[in-house]
Formats: structure tokens, sequence, C-alpha cells
């Protein structure tokens, strides 16, 4: 399958659709999760036109993976979270919906299930104070 110019997460980074915005750098882009599966949820995409872990110029794959050590600790402070999972999925089999890469930060709580993926729509004012706590925890 060829990458999708028009997938909704090249939208985000060319700013023809909306974000809450966590983090951004030269290669990397990290925002909100909007269906997310826990209070907290991020992901951090790669500047870089490519679907999954295997299309990803290594370069920006490295970006990623420091992105990603940079904010799931930020996560972790503002939500005061004893665990956090890291998942990046690669192909429709897979359980990948969006077809530009992408890393999940979700905060864990032990006796606390997370939620459906991709189901359930947040409230736009939470994601944004969320947005907030995360920003502020940043180092
Ligand atoms: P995956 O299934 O790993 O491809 O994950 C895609 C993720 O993107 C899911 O967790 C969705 O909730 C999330 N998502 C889909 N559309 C948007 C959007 N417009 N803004 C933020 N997150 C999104």
């Amino acid at each position: 399958m060829a990458y999708d110019n028009n997938n909704i997460f090249a939208k985000i980074l060319r700013g023809e659709a909306p974000s809450f915005k966590v983090y951004e750098d030269d290669k990397t882009y990290a925002f909100m999760d909007v269906m997310p599966q826990a209070d907290g949820h991020v992901l951090v995409i790669p500047k870089f036109p490519a679907e999954d872990l295997f299309d990803l110029d290594p370069e920006y794959a490295a970006a990623v993976a420091l992105t990603v050590q940079k904010l799931a600790p930020a996560v972790k402070r503002a939500f005061k979270a004893p665990g956090i999972m890291i998942a990046q999925l690669n192909g429709a089999e897979a359980g990948q919906t969006v077809f530009h890469l992408h890393s999940h930060i979700i905060p864990r709580f032990s006796g606390l299930e997370m939620k459906l993926h991709a189901r359930q729509l947040a409230d736009f004012e939470m994601l944004k104070k969320h947005a907030a706590a995360i920003i502020a925890e940043i180092k």
C-alpha cells in the first residue's frame, strides 16, 4: 500500500486538521489522541511520510524514539501514572487504523483497564486541559 498524503495525521502535520499539540521539533510532532484509551494518551508522529516502522527513515525513527523518551516522563508526572505503555502498531492486522507511523504513550494504573482502541471521542475541553498539564511537565 502506498503512503496516502491525505491521511488524517498528514493533514494534522500540514495544519489542515486540528490537533491538541503537546510538543514539536524539527522531526516530530506530538498531540493528544482524540479517542484516548486512558486520560493522557499522547501520539508521537514523524514529520516524514511513512506508513509504518518499515518505511520510516532511520533518522526519523530515532527522532520519534527520542520524543517518546522525552514525553513519556512528562505524561507520567502529569497523570501520576505508575506505568506507561508505549505502543506502535504496524499494519491493519496488528490493529493499525491510521497509516502514518505513530507511537502511543498511554498511562497505566493497576486495576484500571484501558478503554477500547479508537472508539469514543473525548471532550475537547478536557483534552485541552490534559495537553496543558503535560506541557507543564516537559523538561
Ligand atoms: P492506530 O490504531 O495505532 O493506527 O492508532 C490511531 C490512533 O489515532 C487511535 O488511537 C485514534 O484514537 C487516534 N486518532 C484518530 N484520528 C485522530 C485525530 N484526528 N486526532 C488525534 N487522534 C486521532
